[in-house]
């Protein structure tokens, strides 16, 4: 099964949805409108073992947080405020009570970092590797909610912080293990005018992935320049060992949790080039073509199409 195929599947039965869903499936978030009026935003991800990170070698406090930060990832990406979180655990059996206990110690000091208090829960044990199912709640608090769909030829395409090598150990930071889910920055984005985005997405499954989706919402294709991508230390370091270009790191690599997003150019030149000590990068623009391709402009000059670069399903 191609995880995108069943993606797809889902995709197609958005028309018989009912009104109230305000957001179908197909976003970072789906949304909900409520009898009382207001709306609640919803994301479900999992972390497995063997899948997004390994039990042997991952400190549970990295597990813990990397499962709560994964959907505030995609909280920030539609530019909402988290509400809180609720969490399902399937637990290897043999797992210790006090190692259950730090992971669920973790899982909620992280929310609650992020004004998210974990509310509720449930756990079971089986003979498999851990999964972690994360629930997160959100609203959009006065800020409309930036969705995938919004792309216009001729926007300026950017990125926040810096991509690739996601995996590395750079000094004992692996980002992503360890990364900051770039929520107080989209919000401060989406909520001026002059600097709100067209449309947004997270980045975690390789930018030439999901910069791929924003393009297939509004059938328009992409141009990005490899010269212009901010390359990560990670990044850096997974081009030294393997020989193969940073660039090609910065977009295939995945689990980069920045924000990639489209904006009108004559706004992006106004742009602030970093964001609460974060960068803000224009990389590419959009360009006219229905066929949601993502080009990259090499170094040389040479254009390539960025097909297949991306993950189809998520390392660890
Ligand atoms: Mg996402």
């Amino acid at each position: 099964m191609r995880e995108f195929d069943l993606l797809r599947h889902i995709y197609t039965q958005n028309p018989t949805l009912p009104g109230r869903v305000t957001i179908p499936p197909g976003d970072d978030m789906g949304a909900v409108r409520l009898a009382g009026g207001g709306e609640v935003l919803v994301t479900v991800d999992q972390v497995a073992d063997g899948v997004h990170f390994d039990l042997r070698t991952t400190p549970l406090e990295k597990i813990a947080r990397k499962a709560i930060t994964r959907n505030l990832s995609d909280v920030a990406a539609m530019a909402a405020a988290p509400v809180g979180a609720v969490v399902a655990a399937c637990l290897p059996r043999g797992f210790s009570e006090a190692d259950a206990e730090k992971l669920s110690d973790m899982m909620r000091q992280t929310a609650a970092r992020y004004d998210c208090p974990l509310f509720g829960g449930d756990v079971s044990v089986w003979d498999h590797p851990m999964i972690l199912t994360v629930t997160v709640l959100a609203e959009a608090r006065g800020v409309d909610p930036i969705l995938r769909r919004g792309a216009k030829v001729g926007d300026a395409v950017c990125v926040t912080g810096r991509l690739g090598g996601s995996l590395e150990d750079v000094n004992g930071y692996t980002h992503h293990l360890d990364f900051e889910p770039r929520l107080s920055l989209a919000r401060r984005l989406a909520s001026d005018p002059a600097t709100r985005p067209n449309c947004m997405i997270d980045l975690s499954d390789g930018l030439a992935r999901d910069l791929g989706h924003l393009c297939r919402a509004a059938s328009v294709s992409a141009v990005i320049e490899a010269d212009r991508l901010p390359i990560s230390a990670g990044g850096e370091q997974a081009s030294r060992r393997d020989g193969r270009p940073a660039w090609m790191h910065a977009v295939g690599d995945g689990e980069d949790y920045e924000l990639c997003f489209t904006i009108d150019a004559d706004r992006a030149a106004r742009l602030p080039r970093e964001i609460n000590g974060v960068p803000v990068t224009v990389i590419g623009r959009v360009v006219a073509g229905g066929g949601a391709v993502v080009s990259l402009v090499k170094p040389g000059g040479e254009t390539v199409d960025l097909v297949g670069l991306g993950w189809e399903h998520h390392g660890k």
